[in-house]
């Protein structure tokens, strides 16, 4: 039992005859009633003559107001694609991109891909014949690569802009850019309700179009005293509304994919224990890797009689609205990727969010009905511990892929590119050294014929470095493999807690000694040896979906080495080769073995660990390459492989010197190491 306090009311109408829950749900409008019901619709007319009349157009509206879903249908219906023009809308999240894609598909009545598709990274799901473009922010500023003047639109819409991605910021410099001399070219700016007349300043004082929003008052609440572990503190106030508070769904915000599924793993455990003693609890989870026909589940219309708890990620908060929610769990945090420009080291971490994103999720619970949110937080850390606003994503990330897009773009003077808010200088410089010691820059800062064929890889510029670096070491296929491997971001081993012990000794079988990257390519090849057989999956604890979608990204990357005209070529028998090109590609990742089984970085002497998961965790090699780092009780590094230090002087000439390598042998240390012989 958790003991909340309500605090306040977030204020809302409260409409005269409130609709009863019961009512709310028997109502099953049709596609045509739900459409006339958005708050958008009835400015169907003021909006279009308003994009008639102003080349860019800021919107404004809450959540959920179909912003997203109506304005391009609107657009397209009032002939703004009659000259075989397309409306394009970008998307921070390929989640939205494809289900927002999905929904405006049926309600046009047509199949998706045809008059309505969507790209994502790694997937086009668009034909000649579309009309209605979704799409993510990523890759629109790819498409200016191929596009620069994006001749084929007659509209684009950037939404989502309040959440400030790296690359929906970016995009506002670009566009803006674009709009001088294209005329003919509409924007839109879209954003949930936030301050955005910064947006309308840095347009040239563009005007604003107001949605004006309906929303139901919501009661906030908030815990009694913080809570040690919100996973658990959710599930306990699942079970608490569910049992004490009449019917309506529920909204958990959760950080990510492990946390989500531990919670409905938690949820389920004790749902079978309650048994028929409650009634039907239906646990929905949500998240980017999530596939799309379970995604598709999460808008399906709650039983009568039961309840729906959905688990979803950030991606709730304003990216995808979900109908008939009434209850709202905040534990208060949201994971992101962070970047130190002291120490150049990247990290998704886990924060607490921002006051203006907590408002957001409270603001999911009154759409339909008067809700109520619980903050798994106190009133007091709400004033003073949370900050007003989110920092944007171009203030604390690595923007290496931005300025390598950029430069691409023949945008050389980054200092003086039209940002609407500039990355820190420190995190810039560090970006064009990085991709200078990549090779992909020249000293005078210009894209070389390397950092020409890095650009073209919808990849971190390490992965590109380290796909190219395949021409040298003849193991292009290989790479090609353990860069899609490593670019599914969902879990490829599947660990079913009542076979916990199964799933562990199937995944030791693909240890590689070599490290991780040549397990995950182990894993990969022996499936294609079995010509991707499902059944193979099954057997060794592997999630399918996870491996078919590393064959799409792999057959993806084929086209891209066959574009820059890198050959295919295997080479199974040299691993040394293999792990010298991800190392030309990952030599910023290095660390050495430490004293007491920890690792500290090479150029900044960071402490950081091998990840319980990876094959190395037990053996402990004397240098290390790293894929990643991610902060939980410390900085653990995932995906590890060993490699000899004297490699680096081979592939990274101009970043290592001898004398930072000094200790080159490359014997293991035993992990009851107390002194060694070298100065650490
Ligand atoms: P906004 O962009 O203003 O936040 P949207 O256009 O995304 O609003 O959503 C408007 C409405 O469209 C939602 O309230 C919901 O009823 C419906 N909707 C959106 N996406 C889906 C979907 N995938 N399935 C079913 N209904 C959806
Ligand atoms: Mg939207």
């Amino acid at each position: 039992q958790i003991e909340f306090i309500q605090a306040l009311q977030m204020p809302g109408v409260r409409e005269k005859k409130e609709p009863e829950l019961s009512e709310v749900e028997k109502k099953r409008l049709t596609i045509e009633e739900t459409k006339k019901s958005l708050p958008i619709y009835p400015f169907k007319e003021d909006l279009i003559q308003a994009v008639r009349e102003h080349q860019v157009l800021i919107i404004e509206g809450e959540t959920g107001s179909g912003k997203t879903t109506q304005i391009p249908q609107y657009l397209h219906e009032a002939g703004f694609t009659k000259d075989g023009k397309k409306i394009g809308c970008t998307q921070p999240r390929r989640v939205a991109a494809m289900s927002v894609a999905a929904r405006v598909a049926q309600e046009m009545g047509v199949k998706l891909g045809n008059e309505v598709g969507y790209a994502i990274r790694f997937e086009d799901c668009t034909s000649e014949r579309t009309v209605i473009k979704y799409m993510t922010d990523g890759t629109l500023h790819r498409e200016f690569l191929s596009e620069p003047d994006l001749a084929s639109y007659s509209v684009m819409i950037i939404d989502e802009a309040h959440e400030r991605t790296l690359h929906t910021d970016i995009l506002f410099g670009l566009v803006k850019d674009i709009a001088r001399f294209r005329p003919d070219l509409k924007l839109l700016i879209s954003s949930a309700t936030l301050d955005v007349t910064k947006f309308s300043e840095f347009f040239d004082d563009a005007p604003m179009f107001q949605i004006p929003g309906r929303r139901f008052p919501v009661d906030i609440y908030y815990t009694k005293a913080p809570e040690a572990d919100y996973v658990d503190a959710c599930v306990v106030s699942v079970l608490q509304i569910h049992v004490t508070q009449p019917l309506g769904d529920i909204l958990v915000f959760l950080t990510g994919q492990e946390e989500i599924e531990t919670c409905q793993e938690l949820l389920q455990d004790r749902l079978r224990r309650l048994g028929s003693k409650v009634k039907e609890l239906l646990v929905l989870p949500v998240y980017a890797n999530l596939p799309s026909d379970m995604q598709a589940k999460i808008f399906e219309p709650t039983p009568p009689g039961a309840r729906k708890v959905i688990l979803a990620t950030n991606i709730a908060e304003t990216s995808l609205t979900i109908d008939n929610i009434i209850y709202v769990i905040d534990p208060g945090f949201v994971k992101q990727n962070h970047f130190n420009s002291r120490t150049g080291m990247e990290s998704l971490i886990v924060v607490p969010i921002s006051k203006a994103s907590a408002n957001q999720r409270a603001g999911r619970a009154g759409r339909v009905a008067a809700g109520k949110c619980f903050r798994l937080y106190t009133a007091w850390s709400y004033k003073h511990e949370l900050e007003d606003n989110t920092v944007p994503e171009i203030q604390r990330i690595n923007l290496g892929n931005a300025v390598l897009m950029l430069k691409a773009l023949g945008i050389n003077d980054l200092v003086h590119f039209d940002f609407l808010d500039p990355p820190p200088h420190e995190t810039l410089v560090l970006a064009l050294e990085q991709l200078y010691a990549l090779g992909a820059l020249n000293h005078h800062g210009e894209l070389t014929k390397l950092g020409r064929r890095m650009a073209e890889f919808p990849v971190d510029p390490m992965m590109a470095k380290m796909l190219l670096a395949g021409e040298k070491y003849k193991c292009s296929e290989e790479l090609v493999t353990i860069a899609a491997m490593l670019s599914i971001n969902s879990a490829i081993f599947y660990r079913p807690k009542d076979k916990i012990i199964h799933a562990d000794t199937a995944r030791k079988n693909f240890n590689h000694l070599a490290g991780d990257h040549l397990s995950l390519l182990n894993v990969y090849n022996q499936w294609k040896d079995t010509d991707y057989s499902t059944q193979w999956c099954y057997e060794n604890f592997i999630q399918y979906r996870s491996m078919r979608r590393a064959r799409d990204i792999r057959e993806q990357l084929v086209g891209l080495m066959q574009r820059v005209e890198i050959e295919m070529v295997s080479n199974v028998t040299e691993c040394v080769n293999i792990r010298k090109s991800i190392t030309a590609g990952y030599f910023y990742h290095i660390a050495r073995l430490s004293k007491g089984g920890n690792y500290k970085t090479v150029k900044h002497n960071q402490t950081v660990t091998i990840h319980p998961n990876s094959s190395l965790f037990e053996d402990l090699p004397r240098w290390v390459l790293y894929h990643e780092l991610v902060f939980t009780t410390k900085e653990f590094m995932r995906q590890v492989i060993s490699i000899d230090s004297r490699w680096l002087l081979e592939v990274a000439p101009h970043y290592y010197k001898p004398k930072e390598l000094e200790d080159s042998t490359n014997k293991k240390m035993p992990k009851t190491m107390g002194r060694s012989t070298r100065t650490e």
